[in-house]
């Protein structure tokens, strides 16, 4: 299974102007804040400490696009969440996710749920207006080493039930690698490689 070993950060965008141009094929990674979004995309890449799960403070409202070949990026969504997070910021975050999804090179999103709190009111938005904008979206349960077998069974078919028909879900761990071929082959079926 084809990693990407040579991954870098190509922009940290604060303004969708600031987007690389529009071609090739993208894949968007979004959580609440906390989820394991970055542990998630560092263990599919490839790369250790590519999106850091360490958060720059202040860097942490920025769209960052990473190339992972020439013509195939990730882009990693602001993780959203904080109850603290006032309007400005929410209407920072949407005008960029809504630039982000008019782009013809967005292929899909992958969705990173913390396994324990499961899809939570926010998730379920941001997979409504995916769908709304036909982007597929593929729901990562993180951090499932943390659960017993029949807790993973409970939050995988509570996860399916809470998305239906719009989205689908797997297990994943950045720890134990629960789910690892099955995350990168999605991600190689959307960027085609
Ligand atoms: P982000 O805020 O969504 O980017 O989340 P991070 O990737 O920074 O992870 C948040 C916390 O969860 C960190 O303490 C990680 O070490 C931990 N974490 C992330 N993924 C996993 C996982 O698969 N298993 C376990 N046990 N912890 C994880």
């Amino acid at each position: 299974m084809s990693i990407y070993h040579r991954a870098e950060l190509l922009v940290s965008a604060a303004h969708a102007r600031q987007f690389p141009p529009d071609l090739g094929a993208e894949v968007a990674f979004a959580g609440r804040s906390n989820a394991g979004k970055s542990s998630a995309i560092n263990a599919i890449v490839g790369r250790r400490g590519l999106a850091r799960t360490s958060k720059t403070p202040g860097r942490t409202r920025l769209l960052n696009f990473f190339e992972l070949d020439p013509g195939a990026r990730i882009v990693d969504l602001p993780g959203f969440g904080y109850a603290a997070a006032g309007a400005e910021e929410r209407a920072g975050w949407e005008s960029m996710t809504t630039a982000l999804s008019q782009r013809a090179a967005l292929r899909g999103l992958f969705l990173v749920v913390d396994s324990r709190r499961g899809v939570l009111a926010r998730d379920q938005e941001l997979i409504a207006w995916a769908s709304a904008m036909n982007c597929p979206v593929h729901v990562l349960l993180s951090k499932t080493d943390k659960l017993k077998r029949a807790e993973l069974a409970g939050a995988l078919a509570a996860a399916r039930r809470a998305t239906a028909q719009r989205a689908t879900v797997q297990a994943f761990s950045a720890v134990d690698g629960t789910g690892l071929d099955e995350a990168r082959k999605q991600l190689n079926q959307w960027i085609k490689k």
